[in-house]
């Protein structure tokens, strides 16, 4: 039976944004980052990073130095008792200076192809699901997909939505995402014995 899962965008929410994230000395995870996915963890909810890396396309670094990026930033969250399931990429841009990947793809947010990719490889139910992310391009792929969108306002103070798209919540930063996913999980997607359930 499919599950509900967390998809969580990277740059500004997971870790800091630094643009084109280029060198691991500059992945830098925000203080709350560990503690909040060791949470969902206990909550037994798939946590599945989605994220747009153009930096391939515009030739700024290879699909080899993300998977180094996904592989640091594993082990710095693993040696705090906290795991991302999987990783999803889109590393296409329609404008890019490398022709293997310049063009349009249906994984760029916010089209939703990461979100069916990791759907159908870890057996995961959209409609079930919440995206995190800081721009509204995050919430739209969660529109696209089925699945409830939290945004989490660092990008987008200010910046209004485009037509007809609306967050589910508005949170200051991941951690009280997760809370707020963890209060609207349906009850029957609650882990029993993980919090108080309302009455
Ligand atoms: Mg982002
Ligand atoms: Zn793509």
């Amino acid at each position: 039976m499919s599950r509900p899962a967390v998809f969580l965008d990277r740059d500004g929410v997971v870790i800091e944004d630094v643009s084109y994230l280029d060198t691991i000395d500059r992945l830098a995870l925000f203080p709350w980052t560990i503690d909040t996915i060791r949470a969902l963890n206990r909550a037994e909810l798939p946590v599945v990073v989605v994220t747009n890396q153009s930096g391939v396309a515009r030739g700024f670094f290879t699909e080899a130095f993300v998977d180094e990026v996904h592989r640091a930033l594993d082990a710095r969250l693993r040696a705090g008792g906290a795991r991302i399931d999987a990783f999803y990429y889109c590393p296409h841009h329609p404008d890019g200076s490398v022709a293997e990947y310049a063009r349009s793809c249906d994984c760029r947010k916010p089209a939703c192809g990461l979100i069916d990719r990791a759907a159908r490889d870890l057996d995961l139910d959209p409609a079930r699901s919440f995206v995190v992310g800081d721009k509204w391009s995050d919430i739209e792929m969660a529109r696209a997909a089925g699945a409830r969108g939290v945004l989490v306002e660092t990008k987008t103070s200010g910046v209004p939505p485009p037509r007809h798209v609306t967050a589910d919540a508005v949170t200051e930063n991941l951690a009280a995402a997760a809370s707020w996913i963890l209060e609207n999980l349906r009850s029957g997607d609650r882990v029993i014995g993980d919090r108080p359930s309302p009455i």
